[in-house]
């Protein structure tokens, strides 16, 4: 018996974005790390990911690049690691993204110990407001790092349109460039990854705006959805429908739009709000928002309209549909980031790889 709600993935229409992609990254000489933290590390996902060309394995979790140590490419843990996490980063990491000297201290500490070379990306902070070093106190970072046994400085990086909406441009990215240009000349050495950021710094490519010393992106989000992240455009030559949800009803009955008496707050401590449209057909789903937040899903069947969830209900308004639902029928829906993220992480949320 086929359970639900489950998340279904055509393997094959990733595996195509992803050797599109890392073609068109290739042409420019950018190497692409495959970031799979919205999968919450699966290793179908990541295999994928290789067969289609990706040069990394990237994911913010080191929990989720354990599980593919047997995947043979370089793993790159794109969060800052946590002190807590030292060992485990050492272990199961090649090369993390960081930007505390304290932090790479310690790792240079742990890998001396486990008698190995951890490399890192030192992040840059270019005006997104999330990690980085200010570009004022690279040279004392290089410096000390430098001065380190156990740690390779193997490249510089930089992460936009993730916190402060900051798009990728020539001059930002210019700046990322610039950088390591000073770096290499001042203290004479070669930086293997100028990582010119996520999905967002595609459009950038596309447009060939891209400055020439880029020579690696972190891609996740395009690789699954086909698009781009800066102005949300799909990338032609891409699949955007590589993932859906499919869920079962578990009610159906014609019932008032309007709830019948005093309106408090709901499970969720909000005041609900609700249009008037007298007896509509409504369907109760066997899902709710401990999984995924309604507002990030797209019913399939267009004549659906998402009226609200509470924890574990997803409620619809199925009047105006063509098709004449039953209990135990399943809707499916169309995915975004955001609720791709929530459902996979969800346990009760069955992944499904075609
Ligand atoms: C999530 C993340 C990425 C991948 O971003 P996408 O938009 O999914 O391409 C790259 N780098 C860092 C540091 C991230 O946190």
């Amino acid at each position: 018996m086929t359970e639900y709600p489950r998340v279904v993935v055509d393997l094959n229409k990733i595996r195509e974005n992803v050797k599109f992609l890392t073609k068109k990254c290739k042409e420019s000489q950018i190497d692409v790390v495959g970031v799979t933290k919205v999968f919450s590390g699966s290793i179908e996902i990541a295999k994928t990911l290789v067969e289609g060309g990706i040069k990394y394995l990237g994911d913010s979790r080191v929990e989720n690049l354990k599980k593919y140590e047997n995947l043979d490419v370089p793993k790159v843990m794109i969060r800052l690691p946590m002190r807590s996490q030292i060992k485990e980063v050492i272990k199961h990491v090649d090369i993390s993204l960081n930007s505390e000297i304290s932090t790479i201290a310690l790792l240079d500490k742990e890998a001396g110990k486990q008698y190995r070379v951890h490399r890192i990306i030192l992040m840059l902070e270019l005006g997104d407001l999330r990690e980085g070093v200010l570009p004022e106190d690279v040279e004392d970072y290089v410096e000390q790092i430098n001065s380190m046994k156990n740690i390779k400085l193997e490249g510089i990086g930089v992460n936009l349109t993730c916190y402060g909406g900051i798009i990728p441009s020539f001059d930002n990215l210019g700046q990322l460039e610039k950088i390591s240009n000073l770096i290499e000349e001042k203290y004479d050495l070669k930086l293997n990854i100028i990582s010119g950021g996520n999905s967002s710094s595609l459009d950038l490519l596309w447009k060939n705006n891209m400055p020439p010393k880029i020579n690696n992106l972190r891609l996740g989000e395009s690789l699954i959805f086909g698009r781009e992240t800066a102005y949300g455009k799909e990338l032609e030559g891409c699949f955007y429908d590589s993932v859906k949800l499919e869920v079962e009803i578990i009610e159906l009955k014609e019932k008032q739009s309007y709830p019948v008496g005093e309106i408090g707050f709901n499970a969720f401590g909000e005041k609900p709000v609700f249009i008037d449209r007298g007896k509509r057909t409504r369907a109760i789903l066997a899902i709710g928002k401990q999984d995924v937040d309604q507002s990030n899903l797209e019913a399939m069947d267009k004549k659906i309209i998402i009226l609200g969830a509470s924890s574990d209900h997803l409620v619809l308004d199925v009047t105006e549909s063509k098709n004449k639902y039953q209990v135990g029928d399943i809707v499916k829906f169309k995915l975004n980031y955001g609720s791709l993220l929530q459902l996979t992480t969800s346990p009760y949320v069955k992944k499904v790889f075609d």
